[in-house]
């Protein structure tokens, strides 16, 4: 696979264009510092006088209401959280859009799923950083940075692949690598991952561990640092070192119990329910019942969140957590 670097990006393209950056949350700071710092101009579009905007002003960037930006913008990125993205579009956005913009993103869903539909006279990419936004910007002041996707949606200018590149690279993505796919991988595999293996996956995995030892009569405390505490000692090395360098560093006896019994509890039936769970990415089922769910204002959502706030693991986690100094307790 290709990878792009520095020299693969020329920022000088984007030298003349004034960069909207939609949003002051996690990627939205981020990428707004990170841009000016190298060079560009940046305004920073909110909709209203709040906190965010006394950050931004603060961290020296220029700041204008939504609508406004827009109209100032050759490239409007769009950062703001991907349930309020189809209407700040569409309110905001559209009708102040100019042949020959840039439409910018940072995750596929609303183009994938059609719930943002721009016209043909556009350019439409994706600069994804693969970390939240505080890694974005303290990588880019340390002089390195976080990789990253892009992908090109709608090419009117022909020219939409560089600029995708000329913006990572002014975020700093192109010190580390970038890798190019499309908005229909990035948003299915986002999803997939989300879903099947980071969220629910680990989520339910360490609930099941910890309510099987607790209803064979061990005590919760202990089966929470066997179980979700431990959890992160074992992701870092396996972040750090891979599958096979975790096992490396745990005992013979974590390795081979771990080896051996390990299939039998994620098997054939957990990739079935992958498999399912994929096929209502792909078709797109999932982003149809989660659209719902938020114009109804999330009843099964809250229900969601409701039961797994009653589970024992959460009340037992949330004591012994006062033990650890070096967690920020809330
Ligand atoms: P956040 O939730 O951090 O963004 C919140 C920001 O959006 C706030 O400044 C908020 O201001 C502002 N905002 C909300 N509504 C509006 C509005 N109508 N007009 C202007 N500003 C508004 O978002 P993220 O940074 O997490 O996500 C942004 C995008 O980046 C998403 O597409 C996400 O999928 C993608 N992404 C996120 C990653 C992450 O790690 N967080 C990683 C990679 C991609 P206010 O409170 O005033 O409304
Ligand atoms: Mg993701």
């Amino acid at each position: 696979m290709k990878v792009y670097y520095d020299g693969d990006a020329n920022l000088d393209i984007l030298k003349d264009k004034k960069i909207v950056i939609l949003g002051y949350g996690s990627q939205g700071h981020a990428h707004a510092q990170n841009l000016k710092e190298s060079g560009l101009n940046v305004i920073v579009a909110l909709h209203e006088k709040n906190e965010f905007w006394h950050q931004a002003e603060a961290d020296g960037l220029e700041v204008m209401e939504n609508k406004e930006a827009v109209r100032a913008g050759d490239i409007i990125m769009l950062l703001v959280p991907d349930t309020i993205q189809p209407g700040v579009y569409k309110n905001d956005i559209l009708p102040n859009l100019q042949k020959g913009n840039i439409l910018a993103f940072a995750h596929g869903f609303n183009i994938h799923y059609n719930q943002i539909v721009p016209p043909s006279t556009i350019d439409v990419i994706m600069i994804a950083p693969k970390g939240p936004g505080h890694l974005v910007r303290r990588q880019y002041q340390q002089k390195q940075g976080v990789p990253s996707l892009i992908a090109i949606y709608q090419d009117y200018s022909g020219q939409a692949k560089e600029f995708a590149l000329a913006y990572a690279r002014g975020i700093g993505a192109t010190r580390a690598g970038v890798l190019q796919t499309s908005f229909k991988e990035e948003t299915e595999t986002d999803l997939f991952g989300e879903q099947t293996v980071l969220c629910g996956g680990v989520t339910e995995l360490i609930l099941s561990g910890f309510n099987t030892l607790v209803e064979a009569g061990y005590q919760p405390e202990i089966a929470y640092f066997e179980c979700l505490h431990e959890m992160k000692l074992i992701v870092d090395l396996i972040y750090e070192n891979g599958l096979s360098g975790m096992y490396y560093s745990v005992s013979d006896t974590a390795e081979y119990g771990g080896l051996s019994r390990g299939p039998q509890i994620i098997g054939e039936e957990s990739k079935k329910a992958m498999k399912e769970a994929l096929k209502r990415v792909q078709d797109g089922s999932f982003a149809t019942e989660w659209i719902l769910e938020n114009q109804a204002n999330g009843p099964k959502f809250n229900a969601l969140r409701q039961k797994l706030d009653n589970e024992k693991i959460e009340k037992v986690g949330k004591e012994l957590r006062k033990m650890m100094s070096w967690i920020n307790n809330k």
